[in-house]
């Protein structure tokens, strides 16, 4: 299995840097991890964990929409100069009005700068998008034919949604924890919409457990929840969708076959 979506390279969530947590997940059969970048003070921690485990992990460079400083433009300037480096995907990038909505034009300026990266480096890009769907969508639409390969990484919408959004682009949706919450059964009812080629499975942890661990720290040896989840809900054996969504996330983040 796939961790396409995992923040333990996280000092503050994992103090040894991760390197126990990808233990346990790949113990417990999740073998590949994709680690996204927050801000540049991440760069530095993932390396350090992709180097302990390079062939079962892959780096994701960009400025996630909520950690936008003053020097925003500056920040972008130095992570391009880092490109293609040894990076395996743009993201996290996107829109995220939901805490505060003050640098909505910033935001949207940064998220169509870094999907030109992605065009201009031939990397997929891991979308965060929460509360910016219009924006998201706009920005999406404005780029420049063809379109990279696009990730919507912690898909929570109906599928309404997916289909609003597939008028736009044809993306992969990251399919996390949330879907095992009794709480989300518009989530659940998207998941034969979206079909199995377009999932792929993430914790985003140390976020968002899945039942039955929820509200405990997430890591990506949760997976088997998700997988097993979205198996139960497909009605299709476990096997099945360990199999199809990590022939995706192989394709995309350049895992080997
Ligand atoms: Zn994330």
């Amino acid at each position: 299995m796939t961790d396409t979506h995992t923040h333990i390279y996280m000092p503050d969530s994992f103090p040894d840097g991760g390197v126990a947590a990808v233990e346990r997940a790949i113990s417990a059969g999740v073998c590949r991890m994709v680690f996204p970048c927050v801000d540049l003070s991440s760069i530095p921690d993932m390396r350090t964990l992709h180097s302990r485990f390079p062939d079962n992990t892959r780096l994701a460079i960009g400025l996630h929409p909520t950690e936008l400083t003053p020097d925003w433009r500056e920040i972008l300037r130095q992570m391009h100069d880092m490109l293609p480096g040894d990076f395996a995907a743009i993201g996290e990038v996107g829109i995220d009005l939901y805490h505060d909505d003050s640098l909505r034009a910033e935001q949207c300026l940064a998220f169509a700068e870094q999907l030109l990266w992605a065009s201009e480096f031939h990397l997929p890009v891991i979308i965060h998008c929460r509360n910016g769907l219009d924006d998201t969508l706009r920005i999406i639409a404005e780029h420049p034919n063809p379109l990279p390969p696009l990730i919507f990484h912690s898909f929570t919408g109906s599928k309404e949604d997916v289909e609003r959004i597939r008028t736009v682009c044809d993306p992969w949706f990251g399919i996390n924890g949330v879907v095992t919450f009794k709480n989300a059964p518009a989530l659940r009812e998207a998941l034969p919409v979206i079909g199995l080629d377009h999932i792929l499975l993430e914790t985003d942890a140390p976020w968002l457990a899945p039942v039955p661990v929820r509200g405990t720290l997430n890591e990506s040896s949760r997976i088997p929840h998700i997988c097993q989840c979205i198996a139960e809900t497909l009605a299709l054996p476990m096997e099945q969708v360990e199999e199809i969504t990590d022939r995706a996330a192989a394709h995309l983040f350049s895992f080997s076959k």
